[in-house]
């Protein structure tokens, strides 16, 4: 999955942050020296001392592991062993079903022999935008934009629910929630794509009585400035997501590690996504494409991982508000945009 590459590997590393002690029930025992897997199967294989990393080479393929972790990452596929890497006299010791779990399916599915092993699909965070005491925009006909939004998620949650895709949504109903909550929501290691869900407007120009801007955008946050970074509901979401992956406290670089790959991982993904959706979706439902754009929306800047925000249309455009209020055309956008996140989340190879 190439929208999970980055997000595995920091979860791989958040996990390894935290995972530093084996859990119990674990086996603590046994396992393989790195060097005797690396030998056997002639691996190029390298030790990262910072970050606790081993990384492993195979005909382009790349396995990376983490002291502390029961995470491994093949390229973009995750994997997950019945215990963490662990140090034992000077080696770095693999868990005994290393060999089993990840290098056999590796060399095979390079030789042809065997299906690429799937990996965990996460879960899709859906967002309504606005509700309760807050609207957002309204039609000329009074269609409001709260309504809108949280017809086509649960449409879109049932298209994404029969395509197999776990789907969180931040409201259910027509109530208020704020910004900081909905990304608190995302912040959590099995998420992998929050989608909010808003309509359009804006205000006519002083030569005409309505808006003719309509079309559908979608947005996704291209660069975080260093205040962006700091952001207070961006650091509490990462205390939150560094705490569910069991971080300790001490591990501060194994944070700073995680949190780095997964920024990487969220700035590689949402520009691409937001691309093909803007694509789709405006294909889907024969409606003007406005493009893919980058913007600053909260909800882009907080959430750790890939964030799309999708502008389904103007509701200051009397046409538009006409279209939107058809609950066929709500039900073509809900299957067009769950097609396009079905087909990011399935998606294989680079
Ligand atoms: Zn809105």
């Amino acid at each position: 999955m190439l929208l999970r590459a980055v997000f595995l590997m920091l979860m791989l590393f958040c996990y390894g942050g935290c995972a530093t002690m084996p859990r119990p029930g674990q086996p603590s025992t046994g396992g393989v020296p790195v060097s005797t897997i690396c030998q056997k199967y002639s691996l190029d294989c390298s030790w990262d001392g910072v970050t606790h990393t081993v990384s492993m080479n195979y005909k382009g393929k790349l396995v990376r592991a983490m002291v502390g972790s029961s995470l491994v990452l093949v390229d973009s596929t995750r994997f997950s062993l019945s215990s963490p890497l662990r140090r034992k006299s000077g080696s770095i010791m693999l868990p005994s079903d290393f060999e089993r779990v990840v290098i056999l399916p590796t060399v095979e599915n390079m030789a042809g022999e065997l299906p690429k092993v799937p990996s965990r699909i996460g879960k899709v965070v859906l967002d309504p935008g606005h509700g309760g005491k807050d609207p957002g925009a309204i039609g000329y006909s009074g269609l409001k934009e709260k309504d809108i939004t949280l017809d086509i998620v649960r449409r879109l949650r049932d298209e994404l629910v029969k395509a197999g895709v776990d789907v969180v949504i931040t409201r259910e109903k027509d109530e208020a929630l704020a910004l900081d909550r909905r990304t608190e929501i995302a912040s959590r290691p099995d998420v992998e794509l929050f989608v909010s869900i808003h309509a359009n407007s804006t205000t006519p120009d002083h030569k005409r009585s309505i808006s003719l801007a309509h079309g559908i955008e979608v947005y996704y946050i291209g660069a975080l400035n260093a205040d962006d970074l700091d952001e207070q509901q961006r650091q509490l979401n990462a205390k939150k997501l560094c705490g569910e992956f069991k971080m300790q406290g001490s591990s501060e670089e194994a944070r700073k590690i995680v949190l780095s790959m997964l920024y990487n991982y969220k700035m590689s993904e949402a520009p691409g996504m937001a691309e093909r959706m803007a694509r789709n979706l405006s294909r889907a439902v024969e409606e003007h494409s406005r493009g893919a754009k980058s913007q600053r929306y909260f909800v882009l800047r907080n959430t750790l991982v890939p964030a799309i925000l999708i502008e389904v249309g103007f509701l200051s455009n009397p046409g538009e508000e006409r279209r939107l209020k058809e609950p066929s055309y709500r039900q073509k956008m809900a299957v067009a945009i769950s097609r396009s996140i079905s087909e990011y989340l399935y998606a294989t190879g680079k």
